[in-house]
């Protein structure tokens, strides 16, 4: 069967179902193809599921400060990983189900199954053959193994979330966002956690504040921190997975080693050559700021382009392609400037523009650097001390703040508002013009001297 649309998008993750549902909204013919569940990455393994998790470590150090604030707390704070698991499951098949209600609703075809490029907008899948005046190609990524013996003992992210139990030992390799945020929530539920990174820090492309604000935060959460470590093999002994290093060190045994180095565009079985289109060397599409990709009418978002792999980024994307393509409004397109994004650690980490490096590099000497370090009001009373760190960085002789990064309880709700101010063009005049909410930790950052 062969039908034609204004519109298919292909994959039913943030961006895709971001894009679908406005050209939708504006009145387009609209098909969606999804393969697997929709609501992709962030939904059901990703940002959603995570968060969960967070919150429930949040829980756990939780527990530990009530009892410093006077609460004679009976049970042994031990925590039933599968009570958790189950609710949470049942929680994304609710989301999955709204999903699916929501295409209906706006009377959005949906074709279930995998989509393959017959020409530049001609799409199969799911035994239809589906003609279109424009494609979206947002099919975002999976999770990256190393090539390297014994990898497939490892599992991932997407593995993690199935894990019906708290392993006891748990090995993560990585070193960025995912790395950083597993291991503190496993250690915070229970695991012990043995982190392993290349190089001799973490989240390297961060202000090295928030670098070093991280590795203290794992470090504190009982994590133990194996820096300079490149992983060569993995063996199962009989205690357990062993991990063999390139200097020849072996360390283990864990009971679950999760990979957390990247991931990789789902583009090898799209078929992308019947479209025309050429995938860069690491496999994403190019795109440019309209997304645009090579082809006419041909435009890809989210993951899949390799440019900030963020939920609310793909969603940006491709509701201001909808706008351009179906709501007639010429020039739309999303600003890839001074996005702002938060690390899930305890306390969180925000940062929005430049790091203190980046800012120097590109304004030299014309970058100012405010900073502040302090033990929050709140872990006044409480026997864990962890620090919260503050730094502001203005370039040029007004001051224009170019980059605000934050580590400290409450990090992750209080960035967006100062995005907005930044996107605005605010200087440090503004700031300081901004009459501070007392006591609280964003106070901080209208006070720095
Ligand atoms: P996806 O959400 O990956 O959707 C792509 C969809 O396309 C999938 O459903 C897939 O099944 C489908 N598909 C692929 N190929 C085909 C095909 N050939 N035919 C049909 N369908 C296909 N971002 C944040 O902003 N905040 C967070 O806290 C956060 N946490 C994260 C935690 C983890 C563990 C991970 C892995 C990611 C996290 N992210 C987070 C990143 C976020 O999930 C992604 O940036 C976002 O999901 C990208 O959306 P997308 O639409 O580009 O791709
Ligand atoms: P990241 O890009 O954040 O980090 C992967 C890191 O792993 C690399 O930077 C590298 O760091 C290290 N690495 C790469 N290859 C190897 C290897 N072979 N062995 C050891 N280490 C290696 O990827 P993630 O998978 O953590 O996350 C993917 C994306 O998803 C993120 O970039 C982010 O955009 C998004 N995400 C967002 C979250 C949020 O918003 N809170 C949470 C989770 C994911 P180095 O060079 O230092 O070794």
């Amino acid at each position: 069967m062969s039908e034609a649309f204004d519109l298919v998008v292909i994959g039913g993750g943030s961006g895709g179902l971001a894009a679908a549902q406005r050209a939708a909204g504006y009145g387009a013919r609209v098909a969606l193809v999804e393969q697997a569940r929709l609501g992709g990455t962030c939904v059901n393994v990703g940002c959603v599921p995570k968060k969960v998790m967070w919150n429930a470590a949040s829980l756990a150090h939780a527990v530990e400060d009530a009892r410093d604030y006077g609460f004679r707390i009976a049970v042994d704070g031990s925590h039933d990983w599968a009570t958790l698991k189950a609710r949470r499951d049942a929680y994304l098949q609710r989301l999955n189900d709204i999903y699916a209600r929501n295409l209906e609703a706006k009377r959005i075809h949906l074709v279930r199954g995998p989509a393959r490029f017959l020409g530049p907008r001609t799409v199969a899948a799911g035994g239809e053959v589906l003609e279109a005046r424009h494609v979206v190609i947002a099919t975002g990524g999976y999770p990256a193994v190393p090539r390297l013996p014994g990898a497939e003992l490892g599992i991932t992210s997407d593995g993690f979330f199935e894990l019906a139990q708290c392993p006891a030992r748990t090995a993560i390799v990585g070193s960025g966002y995912i790395a950083v945020e597993l291991a503190g929530m496993l250690a915070a539920l229970g695991s012990q956690v043995t982190f392993f990174a290349r190089h001799d820090s973490v989240l390297r492309r961060f202000d090295e504040m928030l670098q070093q604000a991280a590795v203290e935060s794992l470090a504190q959460a009982g994590v133990t921190l194996r820096w300079r470590s490149v992983v060569a093999a993995v063996e199962r002994g009989a205690g357990g997975l062993q991990l063999r290093l390139r200097d020849g060190v072996v360390q283990g045994p864990f009971d679950t080693l999760i990979w957390a180095v990247g991931r990789e565009p789902a583009t090898a079985t799209l078929g992308l050559e019947a479209a025309g289109i050429e995938p860069d060397a690491g496999g994403f599409v190019p795109t440019d700021r309209f997304q645009e990709t090579r082809v006419q009418q041909v435009y890809a978002i989210g993951d899949v382009t390799g440019r900030e792999p963020l939920t609310p980024v793909a969603i940006a994307a491709g509701r201001r392609l909808a706008d351009r393509v179906f709501g007639h409004m010429a020039g739309r397109h999303l600003d890839y400037a001074n996005i702002a994004t938060v690390v899930f650690t305890h306390p969180p980490l925000g940062t929005c523009g430049l790091a203190e490096s980046q800012a120097r590099q590109v304004h030299g000497e014309a970058v100012r650097v405010y900073r502040s370090e302090f033990v929050p009001l709140y872990h006044a009373v409480t026997t864990a001390k962890p620090k919260a760190r503050i730094k502001l960085i203005t370039a040029g002789a007004e001051e224009r703040v170019v980059g605000c990064h934050v580590a400290g309880p409450g990090a992750d709700e209080l960035l967006q508002g100062f995005a907005v101010a930044i996107r605005m063009g605010a200087t440090k005049r503004d700031f300081d013009d901004t009459v501070a909410i007392h006591p609280t930790l964003a106070e901080e950052l209208v006070t720095l001297r």
